[in-house]
């Protein structure tokens, strides 16, 4: 579980969402637009600091 950043590509909106596995499904929490994109701010909830790059589940390593 990670919680990921993004930002609306319709009006702009920042927002999270707590992610479990492969669902990326995500809509805008202002105006619901499904054009939105992933946003990296630097912080990691998760294993991102101490993965080999290699591990499932860690949203830090890609
Ligand atoms: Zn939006």
């Amino acid at each position: 579980m990670a919680l990921i950043d993004f930002k609306c590509k319709e009006c702009g909106n920042e927002f999270f969402e707590i992610i479990n596995g492969e669902n990326i499904s995500v809509a805008c929490s202002k105006c619901g637009s499904t054009k939105v994109e992933r946003i990296y701010k630097g912080k990691y909830y998760g294993k991102g600091s101490s993965c080999s790059g290699s591990c499932s589940g860690c949203s830090g390593c890609h």
